[in-house]
């Protein structure tokens, strides 16, 4: 008899914020936009569609599904090029009142003159994105988070395993609170924190929050771990290293998301 694959994993595919980067400065957390690959069992769900997806390839015959947690250029760049050379038929999920209004948005991108490619050649099937649903085996839990447009912050469950992912994230009061509640007892938060500690004031209303704010959550959500992504396009690797030894100083249960990383889940 086979055994039940019980994987839960998630990779790093890309974790900048904005706008993909790259050169000497970036090797070491990398220049790809937003985008984690979760393997929860047979499931492979992308959790954003950034450049970093783009060089991910999903074993043929699994089901794919793609989250996207907004709109934002940064977020969707990587997904016609992933989708036409893996000939993927693959399910993506946004924000929207139903799914005509989803697919509609993607095909704003994805037709003359932005891309040659029309999204109904690309093969998906583009649903709104829920407050909860059940991909096979994984529990999906959506709730609004804080940004301009909007985005939304994606609580995944998979066998007493759970990931939160929190980027493009501003905390204010009530968004604050909504993923306080959405993170309880998760064993990682993906938490933006593409501002330093003390730039919060300076940069409200641009929709992201900072380490120290992600440190604040994580605790009062009491979960395990905290891994900050969107980082600045401008912040090169010592900038970034810098910024994770303040936090890990507090806290060494947080890191900086660097791409290609592996994250298990906090079991082992
Ligand atoms: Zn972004
Ligand atoms: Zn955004």
């Amino acid at each position: 008899m086979e055994m039940e694959d019980k994987t839960f994993k998630v990779t790093v595919l890309g974790c900048r914020g904005s706008v993909p980067v790259s050169g000497k400065s970036s090797l070491l957390f990398g220049g790809a936009t937003s985008s984690y690959r979760v393997d929860a069992g047979d499931e492979i769900i992308y959790l954003d569609a950034g450049s970093g997806i783009y060089t991910d390839r999903p074993e043929e015959g699994k089901r794919v599904s793609i989250l996207l947690s907004h709109w934002h250029i940064d977020h969707l760049v990587g997904l016609g090029m992933f989708l036409q050379k893996n000939k993927l038929k693959a399910d993506i999920y946004g924000p929207a009142e139903n799914d005509e209004k989803a697919a509609a948005l993607l095909r704003k991108l994805y037709s003359a003159p932005f891309w040659p490619v029309e999204m109904e050649a690309l093969g998906a099937t583009v649903h709104a994105l829920p407050e909860e649903m059940d991909i096979g085996d994984v529990k999906v839990l959506s709730r609004e988070g804080s940004h301009p447009n909007g985005c939304r912050i994606i609580r995944l469950e998979y066998m007493g395993r759970s990931l939160v992912n929190a980027t493009d994230f501003e905390a204010e009061d009530g968004a604050e609170k909504r993923l306080i509640e959405l993170a309880k007892g998760a064993d990682l938060i993906l938490y933006d924190g593409q501002f330093k500690d003390g730039e919060a004031e300076k940069f409200k209303g641009f929709g992201h929050s900072t380490p120290g704010k992600g440190l604040e959550i994580k605790n009062k959500s009491k979960a395990k771990r905290l891994v900050i992504v969107h980082h600045g396009a401008d912040r090169s690797d010592e900038d970034l290293l810098a910024m994770e030894r303040e936090l890990r100083e507090k806290d060494a249960n947080c890191w900086f998301a660097r791409q290609g990383e592996e994250l298990t889940d906090a079991s082992d």
